[in-house]
């Protein structure tokens, strides 16, 4: 009896594998065809500046308006658009919406991008980066690469020499996350990124834990030092701000501020912005 139990359990393993499988499978279908379909569209999230009192930015964030499933988060498919290699063609296509929604903007104001580490190794994304720039005429400088530090845990040459030819641009680079992936140091100090994205995980710590805020200022000294500017993810409350201001942080991003929102609504925040700032 008991082994019999043992193999109906094993038997309800493999189904549950296969639906899961199949689940994926599925949305691997879907997803294939909504870039085509145009059922993926960038949201805005503002960048903050604390030193000038202002918006300084938005980081475009990928959203996915599933017939069915209705609004699916970026942390569920992207990973599969990494494994199917579809985020190469999904990551074209944001670049260049992200660079045409962004030349209508204020001048003053940037546009983040985040890439892939798929995408950063395919060998198109300089090619795709200069299109996206010229079909859309935004500066090279408003451009913000945003990518994680998994691309230096292996082949650390390569990663510097494409990282320093999209420099060559005239785009700007930040690293994303920071804090959370690879731990070795000596990667920033070989590359001048622009910035530092520090990573929410920190943020949620400095309510909590002491030693939370001495890593903020460890980190903002040492981007200081080597000339990067920061940005602190995931700020909700203006306690969290309180403190990301007296370390130094440069720009915050977060809830706080405001949520991402679909690219009509960018305009409206920046006059709720001004108003802000006038009152
Ligand atoms: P990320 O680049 O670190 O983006 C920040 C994420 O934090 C976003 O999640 C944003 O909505 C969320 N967030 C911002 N403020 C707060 C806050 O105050 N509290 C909390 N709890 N969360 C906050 P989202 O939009 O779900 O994106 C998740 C991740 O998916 C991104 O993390 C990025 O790694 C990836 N992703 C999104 N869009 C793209 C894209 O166009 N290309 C690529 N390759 N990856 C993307
Ligand atoms: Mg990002
Ligand atoms: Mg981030
Ligand atoms: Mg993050």
């Amino acid at each position: 009896k008991a082994k019999n139990d043992g193999k109906n359990g094993f038997r309800f393993f493999e189904a549950a594998m296969d639906a899961e499988a199949q689940a994926r499978r599925a949305l691997e279908v879907d997803l294939h065809d909504a870039l085509v379909k145009g059922e993926l569209e960038l949201y805005f999230q503002p960048l903050f500046s604390l030193a000038q009192s202002r918006v300084c930015a938005f980081e475009a964030l990928l959203r996915w308006n599933h017939p069915v499933r209705g609004m699916v988060s970026p942390a569920q498919f992207v990973p599969l658009a990494e494994e199917t290699g579809l985020i190469v063609p999904i990551g074209e296509w944001a670049l260049h919406e992200a660079c045409r929604i962004a030349a209508s903007w204020p001048r003053e104001l940037r546009v983040a991008v985040n890439i892939s580490a798929v995408q950063f190794r395919s060998a198109t994304l300089n090619t795709v980066v200069l299109q996206a720039l010229a079909a859309s005429g935004l500066d090279p400088a408003r451009l913000e690469l945003e990518i994680t530090e998994s691309l230096f845990i292996d082949n650390v040459e390569a990663t510097l020499a494409s990282l320093h030819a999209l420099r060559r641009l005239g785009v700007r680079i930040a690293l994303d996350d920071f804090g959370t992936g690879y731990s070795s140091l000596s990667y920033l100090r070989a590359f001048p990124f622009d910035k530092l994205k520090i990573d929410r995980s920190f943020i949620v710590d400095l309510l909590e834990h002491d030693g939370a805020t001495a890593m903020i200022r460890a980190i903002t000294s040492l981007a200081e030092a080597l000339g990067m500017e920061t940005t602190a993810e995931g700020v909700e409350n203006i306690d969290q701000l309180d403190i990301l201001r007296a370390q130094g942080c440069n720009t915050i991003q977060g809830f706080y501020f405001s949520r991402p929102l679909p690219a009509g609504e960018v305009m409206r925040l920046l006059t709720r912005d001004d108003q802000a700032r006038a009152a």
